[in-house]
Protein backbone atom coordinates (compact mmCIF):
# COMPACT_ATOMS: atom_id res chain seq x y z
CA UNK A 1 0.00 0.00 0.00
CA UNK A 2 2.65 2.62 0.60
CA UNK A 3 4.64 1.36 -2.39
CA UNK A 4 4.53 3.47 -5.42
CA UNK A 5 3.68 0.66 -7.44
CA UNK A 6 0.44 0.76 -6.36
CA UNK A 7 -0.14 4.66 -5.70
CA UNK A 8 1.94 6.32 -8.44
CA UNK A 9 1.10 9.88 -7.16
CA UNK A 10 2.31 11.95 -4.00
CA UNK A 11 0.05 11.59 -1.40
CA UNK A 12 -0.38 14.81 0.54
CA UNK A 13 -1.14 14.25 4.61
CA UNK A 14 -3.33 17.23 6.10
CA UNK A 15 -2.75 17.68 9.57
CA UNK A 16 -5.13 20.99 9.45
CA UNK A 17 -3.60 23.64 7.23
CA UNK A 18 -0.15 22.01 7.16
CA UNK A 19 0.11 19.43 4.04
CA UNK A 20 2.68 16.97 4.02
CA UNK A 21 3.41 16.43 0.82
CA UNK A 22 2.59 19.53 -0.84
CA UNK A 23 4.36 22.36 -2.24
CA UNK A 24 5.30 24.20 1.08
CA UNK A 25 7.85 22.83 3.29
CA UNK A 26 6.18 22.50 6.70
CA UNK A 27 8.72 22.90 9.82
CA UNK A 28 7.51 21.47 13.03
CA UNK A 29 8.95 22.54 15.84
CA UNK A 30 8.91 22.73 20.04
CA UNK A 31 11.23 20.69 22.84
CA UNK A 32 11.99 17.57 23.08
CA UNK A 33 9.66 17.50 25.83
CA UNK A 34 6.91 19.14 27.25
CA UNK A 35 8.36 20.01 31.08
CA UNK A 36 5.57 23.08 32.20
CA UNK A 37 3.15 25.27 30.93
CA UNK A 38 5.64 28.07 30.97
CA UNK A 39 8.33 26.94 29.13
CA UNK A 40 5.69 25.05 26.36
CA UNK A 41 4.12 28.26 25.54
CA UNK A 42 6.88 30.31 25.37
CA UNK A 43 7.86 27.94 22.05
CA UNK A 44 4.35 27.78 21.00
CA UNK A 45 4.58 31.52 20.55
CA UNK A 46 8.14 31.40 19.16
CA UNK A 47 6.38 28.74 16.67
CA UNK A 48 3.52 30.74 15.71
CA UNK A 49 5.51 33.76 15.19
CA UNK A 50 7.82 33.04 13.16
CA UNK A 51 4.68 31.51 10.74
CA UNK A 52 4.54 27.87 11.48
CA UNK A 53 1.86 25.65 12.40
CA UNK A 54 2.93 22.52 13.74
CA UNK A 55 4.07 22.16 17.60
CA UNK A 56 5.83 19.13 18.40
CA UNK A 57 6.75 17.90 22.56
CA UNK A 58 7.20 14.97 24.05
CA UNK A 59 4.76 14.13 27.22
CA UNK A 60 5.80 9.90 26.76
CA UNK A 61 9.83 9.92 26.56
CA UNK A 62 11.44 6.93 25.55
CA UNK A 63 15.00 7.61 27.47
CA UNK A 64 17.78 5.85 27.63
CA UNK A 65 18.05 5.70 31.07
CA UNK A 66 15.08 4.90 33.37
CA UNK A 67 16.78 7.84 36.00
CA UNK A 68 15.82 10.48 33.10
CA UNK A 69 12.75 12.43 33.02
CA UNK A 70 10.09 10.11 31.76
CA UNK A 71 7.64 13.20 30.93
CA UNK A 72 4.42 14.57 32.51
CA UNK A 73 2.39 12.36 30.69
CA UNK A 74 -1.62 13.05 30.34
CA UNK A 75 -0.69 16.57 31.94
CA UNK A 76 1.86 17.39 29.23
CA UNK A 77 -0.94 16.16 26.42
CA UNK A 78 -2.99 19.11 28.24
CA UNK A 79 -0.39 21.67 28.60
CA UNK A 80 -0.11 21.05 24.60
CA UNK A 81 -3.73 21.29 23.95
CA UNK A 82 -3.89 24.50 25.86
CA UNK A 83 -1.14 25.99 23.15
CA UNK A 84 -2.94 25.01 20.44
CA UNK A 85 -5.86 26.29 21.75
CA UNK A 86 -4.06 29.86 22.13
CA UNK A 87 -1.92 30.09 18.91
CA UNK A 88 -3.61 27.80 16.78
CA UNK A 89 -1.25 25.51 16.00
CA UNK A 90 -1.74 21.83 15.25
CA UNK A 91 -0.05 19.28 18.01
CA UNK A 92 2.00 16.21 17.22
CA UNK A 93 3.60 13.99 20.25
CA UNK A 94 4.92 10.53 20.56
CA UNK A 95 2.54 7.50 21.80
CA UNK A 96 4.78 4.89 23.17
CA UNK A 97 2.37 1.74 24.29
CA UNK A 98 -1.26 1.39 23.68
CA UNK A 99 -2.39 3.08 26.69
CA UNK A 100 -0.25 6.19 25.80
CA UNK A 101 -1.64 6.11 22.07
CA UNK A 102 -5.27 6.13 24.07
CA UNK A 103 -4.70 9.75 25.52
CA UNK A 104 -2.15 11.14 22.45
CA UNK A 105 -5.05 10.29 20.17
CA UNK A 106 -7.78 12.17 22.06
CA UNK A 107 -5.47 15.13 22.90
CA UNK A 108 -2.97 15.65 19.52
CA UNK A 109 -3.68 16.32 16.28
CA UNK A 110 -0.95 13.81 15.01
CA UNK A 111 0.70 10.66 16.55
CA UNK A 112 4.39 10.18 16.50
CA UNK A 113 5.89 7.02 16.62
CA UNK A 114 9.49 6.57 17.66
CA UNK A 115 12.62 5.10 16.43
CA UNK A 116 12.46 3.14 19.27
CA UNK A 117 8.98 1.60 18.60
CA UNK A 118 9.16 1.45 14.73
CA UNK A 119 8.95 -2.32 15.01
CA UNK A 120 6.65 -2.43 17.72
CA UNK A 121 4.39 -4.27 15.59
CA UNK A 122 1.55 -4.12 18.01
CA UNK A 123 2.00 -0.87 18.66
CA UNK A 124 1.76 -0.14 14.27
CA UNK A 125 -1.15 -2.07 13.96
CA UNK A 126 -3.10 -0.53 17.05
CA UNK A 127 -2.39 3.66 15.40
CA UNK A 128 -3.39 1.99 12.47
CA UNK A 129 -6.65 1.89 13.68
CA UNK A 130 -7.17 5.23 14.52
CA UNK A 131 -8.36 7.76 12.26
CA UNK A 132 -5.25 10.54 13.10
CA UNK A 133 -2.11 10.81 10.67
CA UNK A 134 1.13 9.16 12.18
CA UNK A 135 4.24 10.92 11.72
CA UNK A 136 6.79 7.24 11.90
CA UNK A 137 10.84 7.69 12.60
CA UNK A 138 12.84 5.36 11.36
CA UNK A 139 14.23 3.00 13.81
CA UNK A 140 18.00 3.34 14.85
CA UNK A 141 19.56 0.73 13.17
CA UNK A 142 16.44 -0.04 10.46
CA UNK A 143 16.88 -0.20 6.71
CA UNK A 144 15.03 1.42 4.37
CA UNK A 145 12.58 -1.41 3.44
CA UNK A 146 12.26 -2.08 7.49
CA UNK A 147 11.05 1.35 7.61
CA UNK A 148 8.45 1.21 4.84
CA UNK A 149 7.27 -2.44 5.86
CA UNK A 150 6.64 -0.91 9.48
CA UNK A 151 4.72 1.98 7.53
CA UNK A 152 2.81 -1.04 5.50
CA UNK A 153 1.73 -2.15 8.93
CA UNK A 154 -0.28 0.81 9.63
CA UNK A 155 -1.80 1.10 6.27
CA UNK A 156 -2.93 -1.88 6.48
CA UNK A 157 -4.66 -1.65 9.42
CA UNK A 158 -6.55 1.04 7.46
CA UNK A 159 -4.42 4.18 8.55
CA UNK A 160 -3.56 5.65 4.98
CA UNK A 161 -2.42 8.98 6.81
CA UNK A 162 1.36 8.63 7.40
CA UNK A 163 4.47 10.83 7.01
CA UNK A 164 8.04 9.13 7.18
CA UNK A 165 10.81 10.77 9.79
CA UNK A 166 14.05 10.48 8.98
CA UNK A 167 16.49 11.17 11.79
CA UNK A 168 19.60 9.36 11.62
CA UNK A 169 20.44 6.00 12.03
CA UNK A 170 23.63 4.49 13.76
CA UNK A 171 27.17 3.59 12.16
CA UNK A 172 30.66 3.87 13.31
CA UNK A 173 30.42 7.09 13.43
CA UNK A 174 30.59 8.83 16.90
CA UNK A 175 31.26 12.79 16.34
CA UNK A 176 27.47 12.72 15.95
CA UNK A 177 24.39 11.51 17.37
CA UNK A 178 23.22 9.25 14.44
CA UNK A 179 24.47 9.81 10.77
CA UNK A 180 21.81 11.38 9.03
CA UNK A 181 20.42 9.50 5.71
CA UNK A 182 20.12 12.43 3.60
CA UNK A 183 20.10 9.85 0.49
CA UNK A 184 17.01 8.46 1.94
CA UNK A 185 14.70 11.56 0.65
CA UNK A 186 15.08 10.41 -3.26
CA UNK A 187 15.64 6.69 -2.12
CA UNK A 188 11.67 6.82 -0.34
CA UNK A 189 10.39 9.28 -2.99
CA UNK A 190 11.24 6.48 -5.78
CA UNK A 191 9.84 3.84 -3.61
CA UNK A 192 7.18 5.16 -2.07
CA UNK A 193 4.57 8.00 -2.36
CA UNK A 194 4.61 8.77 1.06
CA UNK A 195 5.83 12.69 2.53
CA UNK A 196 9.28 12.40 4.23
CA UNK A 197 10.22 14.69 6.66
CA UNK A 198 14.17 14.89 8.39
CA UNK A 199 14.74 15.23 11.89
CA UNK A 200 18.35 17.45 11.91
CA UNK A 201 18.13 17.57 15.83
CA UNK A 202 18.35 13.65 16.60
CA UNK A 203 20.48 12.97 13.71
CA UNK A 204 23.42 15.45 14.59
CA UNK A 205 22.71 15.96 18.32
CA UNK A 206 24.33 19.52 18.49
CA UNK A 207 22.30 22.58 17.86
CA UNK A 208 25.30 24.43 15.78
CA UNK A 209 25.09 21.72 13.32
CA UNK A 210 20.55 21.33 13.27
CA UNK A 211 20.38 24.53 10.59
CA UNK A 212 23.02 23.36 8.03
CA UNK A 213 21.43 19.65 8.11
CA UNK A 214 18.15 21.59 7.61
CA UNK A 215 18.92 23.24 5.03
CA UNK A 216 20.73 20.41 3.16
CA UNK A 217 17.34 18.85 3.93
CA UNK A 218 15.19 21.22 2.03
CA UNK A 219 17.91 21.26 -0.98
CA UNK A 220 17.33 17.78 -1.37
CA UNK A 221 13.31 18.19 -1.28
CA UNK A 222 12.50 16.44 2.38
CA UNK A 223 8.95 17.85 2.91
CA UNK A 224 9.03 18.96 6.23
CA UNK A 225 11.69 19.29 8.89
CA UNK A 226 11.31 18.68 12.60
CA UNK A 227 13.24 20.68 14.86
CA UNK A 228 13.71 20.65 18.39
CA UNK A 229 13.84 24.07 20.44
CA UNK A 230 13.74 25.13 23.49
CA UNK A 231 13.37 28.51 25.57
CA UNK A 232 16.32 27.92 27.77
CA UNK A 233 17.99 24.80 26.12
CA UNK A 234 20.55 24.93 29.13
CA UNK A 235 18.06 24.10 31.50
CA UNK A 236 16.36 21.54 29.38
CA UNK A 237 15.48 17.86 31.13
CA UNK A 238 15.76 16.49 27.42
CA UNK A 239 18.00 16.86 24.49
CA UNK A 240 19.05 20.66 25.56
CA UNK A 241 22.53 19.97 23.84
CA UNK A 242 20.71 19.46 20.23
CA UNK A 243 18.35 21.79 21.14
CA UNK A 244 17.89 25.46 18.97
CA UNK A 245 17.12 28.47 21.77
CA UNK A 246 13.71 30.80 19.85
CA UNK A 247 16.13 32.77 18.17
CA UNK A 248 18.14 30.55 16.35
CA UNK A 249 14.78 28.55 15.60
CA UNK A 250 13.33 32.10 13.99
CA UNK A 251 17.14 32.91 12.14
CA UNK A 252 16.65 28.88 10.74
CA UNK A 253 13.41 29.31 9.03
CA UNK A 254 14.15 32.67 7.52
CA UNK A 255 16.86 31.08 6.04
CA UNK A 256 15.14 28.44 4.36
CA UNK A 257 12.86 30.49 1.79
CA UNK A 258 15.58 30.74 -0.51
CA UNK A 259 16.60 27.31 -1.29
CA UNK A 260 12.93 26.36 -1.12
CA UNK A 261 12.51 28.78 -3.87
CA UNK A 262 15.27 26.87 -5.65
CA UNK A 263 13.40 24.17 -5.86
CA UNK A 264 9.67 25.38 -6.96
CA UNK A 265 8.59 25.25 -3.17
CA UNK A 266 8.11 27.51 -0.55
CA UNK A 267 8.28 27.04 3.65
C1 LIG B 1 11.92 12.70 19.89
O1 LIG B 1 11.40 13.10 18.84
O2 LIG B 1 12.05 13.42 20.89
C2 LIG B 1 12.49 11.33 19.92
C3 LIG B 1 12.52 10.62 21.04
O3 LIG B 1 12.97 10.96 18.71
P1 LIG B 1 13.52 9.54 18.19
O4 LIG B 1 12.40 8.56 18.41
O5 LIG B 1 13.81 9.81 16.75
O6 LIG B 1 14.74 9.22 18.99
MN1 LIG C 1 14.32 14.54 21.67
Amino acid sequence: LVSRDFHPEDTVVNVGPAAFGGKRVIVIAGPCAVESEDQVMQAARAVHDFGLSVLRGGAYKPRTSPYSFQGMGVDGLKILAQARERYGLMVVTEAVDRESLDHVAQWADMVQIGARNMQNFELLKAVGQIQKPVLLKRGLSATIDEWLMAAEYIAANGNRDIVLCERGIRTYETKTRNTLDLSAIPVVKQLSHLPIVIDPSHSTGQWNWVAPMARAAVAAGADGLIIEAHPNPTEALSDGPQSLNLPHLGELVSSLGLIAEAIGRTV
